[in-house]
């Protein structure tokens, strides 16, 4: 049984804090949020059976609901005018109802309960290790297993994986494909055009080169004029150290640093490395 860490009042600011810094992560979806801070995700299966048959679809499961769980109608009809928001959880039956002595509604999705403090201070976005840290709780990605980078352009996060780590798309693998066989053609003495797949051309399907071509792909396709740094939870391995600097070169030539574990750092520019 795991402890209710929003029930523990100590810990509900830093609990309310990691919530609106994890919801201004773009790159995470609704329900991966949710898991991120320790909810499970809105549509499950429901052993309970609170769930609509096929046959009642279109019906909110209760009456005396709307679809945010908020009720509409007291027990004798007449209209609630308390309009409080209600965990959606409470209803999956994945997790038992909070508790009625509780002084404050659980996080919500501000998308359906604006947070209070939300007009009076910016929060914080994550920092990118939290949001790398982030990323493999969602996916129980456990470290050491595949490899997660992540930079930020004006603002905007961006995340990339290796080709075989969860949330990995076929527009990553054909972005991948595209830019390697455009990189066979033009840097023949660097790839490998009699076979493929062999290094360094697996570089284009590593987390790295995954964030630079996501992150293109989200700018018209090209990061001229961008300094980025991105954050890597793995050492660079002989591959990238290779190609990087061609794909930063065909992507519009930004200056990339690369931060490793360790915290050191390479810088990429015209197609090479300045250490
Ligand atoms: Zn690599």
């Amino acid at each position: 049984m795991k402890p209710d860490l929003d029930a523990i009042e100590a810990l509900a600011p830093e609990r309310e804090a990691l919530w609106t810094r994890i919801d201004k992560a773009t790159f995470l979806t609704q329900n991966e949020k949710r898991a991120a801070v320790g909810y499970g995700p809105v549509e499950v299966s429901d052993p309970a059976g609170l769930t609509p048959s096929p046959g009642d679809i279109g019906q909110k499961f209760n009456p005396n609901h709307d679809e945010l769980g908020r009720f509409t109608f007291g027990p004798d009809g007449a209209v609630d005018g308390s309009e409080r928001p209600q965990p959606a959880r409470a209803r999956t039956g994945q997790r038992p109802p909070r508790p009625p002595a509780r002084r404050q509604p659980p996080p919500a999705p501000p998308a359906s309960r604006p947070h209070p403090h939300t007009d009076l201070a910016p929060p914080q976005p994550l920092e990118p290790q939290e949001a790398i840290d982030a990323y493999r709780a969602v996916h129980n990605m456990p470290p050491g297993v595949g490899t997660v980078a992540f930079a930020k352009i004006d603002g905007t996060p961006y995340l990339g994986v290796n080709s075989t780590a969860p949330g990995y798309t076929d527009a990553d693998y054909a972005a991948a494909v595209r830019m390697r066989d455009m990189l066979v053609e033009k840097y023949p003495d660097v790839m490998r055009a009699e076979n493929p797949g062999w290094k360094p051309n697996d570089a284009l399907f590593h987390a790295e080169a995954t964030t630079l071509l996501r992150a293109a792909e989200a700018n018209g396709g090209t990061l001229a004029g961008r300094t980025i740094a991105i954050r890597v939870d793995r050492d660079m391995c002989w591959s990238c150290d290779a190609v990087l600097p061609l794909v930063g070169l065909e992507l519009g030539n930004p200056s990339v640093t690369i931060i490793d574990p360790t915290g050191s750092r390479g810088t990429m520019r015209n197609g090479t490395w300045r250490r």
